[in-house]
């Protein structure tokens, strides 16, 4: 029998596709019964597409580092 804790313990091989078929249909049955599990799974998901999104388009872009620069230019007086 499939427990919250199993869901837990085997979110990491769900997500990286790596459960065996029949622990995959396991987890799948209960998640499927069990709001806050399907909640759960949800959410880690969710959180490893913004962690994802987020390591493929780093915060400082040419386009802000340019911004930036410019934005310095302006700020700094000719010697
Ligand atoms: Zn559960």
């Amino acid at each position: 029998m499939f427990m919250c804790k199993d869901v837990v313990e085997n979110i990491m091989g769900y997500i990286d596709c790596e459960l065996d078929l029949q622990t995959l249909k396991e987890l799948e049955k209960h998640t499927g019964d069990c709001p806050e599990c399907m909640a759960f799974v949800n959410t880690y998901k969710r959180m490893l597409e913004i962690t994802g999104k987020l390591k493929d388009k780093p915060f400082v872009t040419p386009e802000i580092r340019n911004r930036l620069r410019i934005l310095l230019k302006s700020k700094v007086k000719p010697a």
